[in-house]
Order: structure tokens, then C-alpha cells, then sequence
């Protein structure tokens, strides 16, 4: 069994793609053979040692969205059945586990961060982190969901998304952005998205401007701005009166000023936002699988070439890096 381990100090170049051990899976857990994945900054950041959070173990297998095909026998989850994963290591007895908020779980953290990840042939997981994909879906698609898909998924419903309203998105052409465009259009809103990329338009958007020509007098219900600092003024400046900003990334930068006399004064509300939770993925990959939602794909990879990969990561401008099995 072979998989990707990077050893300290971090840095792609103390990368090997080498035998592992995986032991008999312990109680609870599955064993899982890797199909496909996603590649995202997280898993780029583990590798480069630019992760706010301390990994673990050590050396580590980086890999945190990812699909592949169930090895053993569980509860719910059986042999042969294709699986996503749900990518947090939560311990389900904290006050945000019960309710219902493990992706905030303050014993646990990110699968592939806080734990070894899914870059290897072979891993075992706990069965409560997984899930069967369901029939017919484009495995492209599957592993977008448990980081992009359900970020975008949760800010739109912790946002107060539904039928009729305005939302304008920035960044509407990313890993969150294309998700949050295809879902609200499903939802019956009008979207109004930010974005360069003319094929926005194939994803939903009613609307898509250039970053430096959104109107000025365009006034939304909600804003999605997952870029942070760059945008965050001309974010609130579309709110229109009860409207919520709801924000979840810092691409550019994590400083910002608010009026707060325009914000109390039309009863606006600024939303932070996080991953998601299980539940949340059950319903975003049944959504997905009834309503078709699609992935850009960039550029494809063998998981063994991973270091090609990682190479490759910074360049991508358009759509989604994908290894495979
Ligand atoms: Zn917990």
C-alpha cells in the first residue's frame, strides 16, 4: 500500500510517495480504498507547512476531500459501497457536537489536518464520517462537495437563502463560488456574481460583472464574499436595507472597516460562516445528485505524481486540480 507522506521539515520536496502501513481497521472504523480527489489550498498549505493549525501525526498524510470505494463492512456502510467523506474529526459529546455543529467540534478538527488524510491507496475512517455517494454522481463532483460544495451550501443557509431573493457573490467562479451560483439559482434566487469568467453564466448566474463594474446602485438581500478585505466595501455597500453579508475567506486579506451607523441604522447583519455538518452534506449531495450541479475540472493527476501535482497547484486559474487513483 503506498501514500503520500511529508516529513518536517514541511515543504513539497520533503514529499515521498511510499509504502504505508495501514492496520486492520479498530471498532467503528472503515477501511477505504482511494478513487479520487479533490485538490484545495488546505491540502497545498498542509504540504507547505503554511496551515495555522498544528498537524498530526507526524510524518503525515495530507488529503481532505476525497471518494473511494468501502473495503470492509460497517453499520450503515458496506463493502463495495462507494463512500463520501464528511472531512472533520469531531468527538461528539462537546457542546457543539450536540448540537448538531461538529464541523466546530472543539475536540476535533479537519480530516487530513488534525489526523492523517485520504492521499494514500488505503486508509481507514470512522464510519460516522462517511456517507454512500449517490448512484449516477460524477466522482468529479463528489469530491468537491465535502469542502466547496458544503461551504457554500451552509454560509447560503446560515445567510437566509430562499426563493425570490437577490444575492450577489464574489469570487462566483471558485471552488465556494461555483457551488454557491448553481445552489441559489436552484433555490429560485436571482444571482448576481462577480467574476471575470464569462462561463459563469452556464452555472446560473443571471448576471455576471467584472469585479471593478458591478452597478453601483445595485442593492441585494444577501452578499457572499468569500475574498475578504478587497471586496469587503463594495459588500456592504450592496446590502439593501435587512440585508446580510455573510463572509467565510480571507484570500485577500482578513483587515476591515464597517459603518456602523449604516449597518444598525437599516438593521443590516454581517454573517460568519464555516464548513458545515453532516446532516448538511447528506442534503447538499442529494440536491446535487436531483439538480445535476457540475465541477470545472483544470487538470488531472495520478495520486502517485502528486508531487507533479503540487507543482502544478499554483497555476491553475480555471476550475479544479483532480487526482486519481
Ligand atoms: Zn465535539
Amino acid at each position: 500500500m503506498k501514500g503520500a507522506v511529508v516529513y518536517k521539515p514541511l515543504g513539497k520536496e520533503n514529499l515521498k510517495f511510499e509504502d504505508v502501513n495501514v492496520p486492520e481497521p479498530g471498532k467503528g472504523e472503515i477501511r477505504v480504498g482511494f478513487e479520487r480527489a479533490g485538490m484545495n489550498p488546505i491540502d497545498y498549505n498542509v504540504v507547505a507547512g503554511k496551515v495555522v493549525y498544528s498537524l498530526a501525526p507526524f510524518p503525515h498524510i495530507p488529503g481532505s476531500e476525497v471518494m473511494g470505494v468501502a473495503k470492509s463492512d460497517g453499520k450503515r456502510i458496506r463493502k463495495g459501497d462507494k463512500v463520501i467523506i464528511y472531512p472533520r474529526i469531531f468527538c461528539g459529546n462537546c457542546d457543539m457536537c450536540l448540537t448538531s455543529r461538529e464541523y466546530m467540534c472543539t475536540n476535533g478538527g479537519l480530516w487530513g489536518v488534525v489526523s492523517n488524510g485520504g492521499y494514500a491507496e488505503e486508509f481507514n475512517i470512522n464510519e460516522d464520517n462517511l456517507f454512500k455517494m449517490p448512484q449516477g454522481m460524477d466522482p468529479d463532483v463528489a469530491v468537491s462537495l465535502p469542502i466547496g460544495g458544503l461551504t457554500a451550501y451552509h454560509a447560503l443557509i446560515r445567510a437566509g437563502a430562499s426563493h425570490e431573493k437577490r444575492i450577489l457573490i464574489y469570487g462566483a467562479s471558485g471552488n465556494t463560488g461555483i457551488f454557491a451560483t448553481q445552489l441559489a439559482s436552484h433555490f429560485g434566487m436571482e444571482v448576481h456574481a462577480v467574476s471575470r469568467k464569462e462561463w459563469v453564466k452556464d452555472y446560473g448566474a443571471s448576471e455576471v460583472y467584472d469585479p471593478d463594474s458591478v452597478p453601483e446602485n445595485l442593492k441585494v438581500d444577501i452578499v457572499m464574499n468569500s475574498l475578504g478585505q478587497k471586496f469587503w466595501k463594495d459588500s456592504l455597500s450592496h446590502l439593501s436595507a435587512g440585508g446580510s453579508l455573510v463572509t467565510f475567506g480571507v484570500l485577500t486579506g482578513k483587515e476591515a472597516e464597517v459603518d456602523i451607523a449604516a449597518l444598525y441604522t437599516a438593521e443590516r447583519t454581517i454573517i460568519g460562516s464555516t464548513g458545515g455538518s453532516r446532516k448538511e452534506l447528506l442534503d447538499l449531495a442529494d440536491i446535487t445528485a436531483r439538480k445535476g450541479l457540475k465541477v470545472r475540472v483544470a487538470k488531472r493527476f495520478k495520486l502517485a505524481d502528486i508531487k507533479e501535482a503540487l507543482d502544478y497547484f499554483p497555476k491553475v486559474k480555471d476550475g479544479r486540480l483532480i487526482l486519481e487513483a
